[in-house]
C-alpha cells in the first residue's frame, strides 16, 4: 500500500465507464454513420445564432469572466419570473449539486434521501461528500414514490432529490404533489426538484415548481442549458433557491467556475426563441412517433414527458442495444440504473427516429 491515504468512502468507487465513441463504433462494426440517441442532447444540435454569439466571444477568452455570472443570472431571473438573488449559475447543474450537498449537508452526520433507479449523480456525490445516501424503493409502475421519501426523512436529512420528469422513466410529478411534499417536510430538510427536462412537459405550469419557490422557504430548483437549449458541450447549469442559500452558494463555491464562451452562449440562447421552440417541435413529434411505434413492436413504454423514452422489448435488453449497435444505433441500456431488462431512447431527427425503429423492428422480428 503506498503510504499516501485515500479516504475510505473513496475506496468503494467503481470508475465511470462511458460507452464507446462515434468514432470507434464506426471503426468496430465497419459503418460510415451513427446515430447517437443515448446521452438525451438535442435533436437540432447547437443553435447558429449560439454558435455566432460563441465565436464572436472568442477574442476575449485570455480575460477572466465576472464571478457569478451576473448578467447571465439576471436574464435567467427575467426570464423565469423570479428575483436574480436567488438564482445561482454552475459548470452544469452536475456543479450545483455537489455545491448544495457541501453548503448544506454535514458530513457523518447528515443524510441525503432520494429514490431507487435515479440520476447516479446525487448518490456519487454524496459518498464523496462523505454524507449517507438514502434509497427509498419504487413500484414497478415506477411512479415517483413521493409518500416514501416523506417516510425516509428524518431530522438530520438535508436534502431530498426528486427528479422531474424523472431520467431514465420519462415520468413526472405535478407541481401540486410536490408541494403538499415540501409542506411535510422538517425544518431544515431541503426538497431539491431537478427539472433538467421539465421544458419538454405539456402544460409545463402543471409540473413546475417554478412558480411556487416564492410561497414555499425550502425548496431548490435545478434547471439545465445541456438538454433544451443544445449547450451539453459547454457545461452550464443554474439553481433557484431561497436567497439565504444562495448567498452562501456564492460564498462558498470556486471562483470562475462558468467560462466566458459558456455565459455568452447562455445569453444568446436564452432570446433564441426560434431555436427552443423548433427543438420543443421536434422533441414533441418525435416523442409521439416512438410512444406509437414501440408498443407495436411488442414493447412496453413508459409514458414520458421528457426528450427520451424508457422501454422494455422482449429481446433481451443487452442483446437488442448489441443488435442496435452494429446497425449505428446507440442508446442507453439501464442496467447501470439497476433496470437490466430496459432501454432509454432520445428523440432524434425524424429520420434517425425512423432508422432507430427500422433497425429495431429488424432485431425483434429476427
Ligand atoms: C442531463 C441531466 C442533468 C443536466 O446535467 P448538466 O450537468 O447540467 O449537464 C441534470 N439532472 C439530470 C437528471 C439529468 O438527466
Amino acid at each position: 500500500m503506498p503510504r499516501q491515504k485515500v479516504r475510505p468512502e473513496i475506496l468503494g468507487f467503481t470508475p465511470y465507464v462511458p460507452g464507446l465513441s462515434i468514432e470507434e463504433i464506426k471503426a468496430k462494426y465497419g459503418l460510415s454513420t451513427v446515430i447517437k440517441l443515448a446521452s438525451n442532447e438535442n435533436p437540432l444540435g447547437a443553435s447558429p445564432v449560439v454558435q455566432q454569439a460563441v465565436a464572436r466571444a472568442a477574442g476575449q477568452v485570455f480575460r477572466y469572466p465576472q464571478n457569478h455570472t451576473p448578467r447571465l443570472c439576471a436574464a435567467i431571473a427575467k426570464s423565469m419570473g423570479v428575483p436574480a438573488e436567488q438564482v445561482v449559475v454552475g459548470n452544469g447543474s452536475d456543479e450545483l449539486i455537489d455545491l448544495l450537498l457541501r453548503v448544506v449537508a454535514r458530513p457523518g452526520e447528515d443524510n441525503v434521501v432520494c429514490y431507487e433507479h435515479s440520476f447516479s449523480i446525487y448518490g456519487l456525490t454524496a459518498r464523496l461528500c462523505g454524507v449517507e445516501y438514502r434509497e427509498v424503493p419504487r413500484g414497478g409502475d415506477f411512479r415517483l414514490p413521493l409518500e416514501s421519501l416523506a417516510e425516509a426523512v428524518d431530522h438530520n436529512t438535508a436534502l431530498i432529490f426528486v427528479t422531474s420528469p424523472d431520467n431514465p422513466t420519462g415520468l413526472a410529478a405535478k407541481a401540486e404533489e410536490l408541494m403538499v411534499l415540501s409542506g411535510i417536510l422538517p425544518e431544515g430538510t431541503l426538497l431539491v426538484v431537478d427539472e433538467a427536462y421539465m421544458d419538454f412537459t405539456w402544460p409545463p405550469e402543471e409540473y413546475s415548481m417554478m412558480n411556487e419557490l416564492g410561497a414555499l422557504g425550502n425548496v431548490v430548483v435545478l434547471r439545465t442549458f445541456s438538454k433544451a437549449y443544445g449547450l451539453a458541450g459547454l457545461r452550464l447549469g443554474y439553481g433557484v433557491m431561497p436567497e439565504w442559500l444562495a448567498e452562501h452558494m456564492r460564498r462558498a463555491r470556486l471562483p470562475f467556475t462558468v467560462n466566458i464562451l459558456a455565459e455568452e452562449a447562455g445569453l444568446a440562447a436564452l432570446e433564441d426563441d426560434a431555436f427552443y421552440s423548433a427543438t420543443l417541435e421536434a422533441v414533441f413529434n418525435g416523442r409521439e412517433q416512438l410512444l406509437k411505434r414501440l408498443p407495436e413492436l411488442g414493447c412496453q413504454v413508459w409514458p414520458s414527458q421528457a426528450n427520451f423514452v424508457m422501454f422494455r422489448p422482449q429481446r433481451p435488453a443487452g442483446v437488442v442495444c448489441e443488435e442496435l449497435l452494429k446497425r449505428g444505433v446507440i442508446v442507453r441500456h439501464l442496467k447501470s440504473f439497476g433496470l437490466p431488462d430496459n432501454i432509454r431512447v432520445n428523440v432524434g431527427t425524424g429520420p434517425e427516429n425512423t432508422a432507430f425503429l427500422k433497425a429495431l423492428e429488424e432485431i425483434l422480428n429476427a
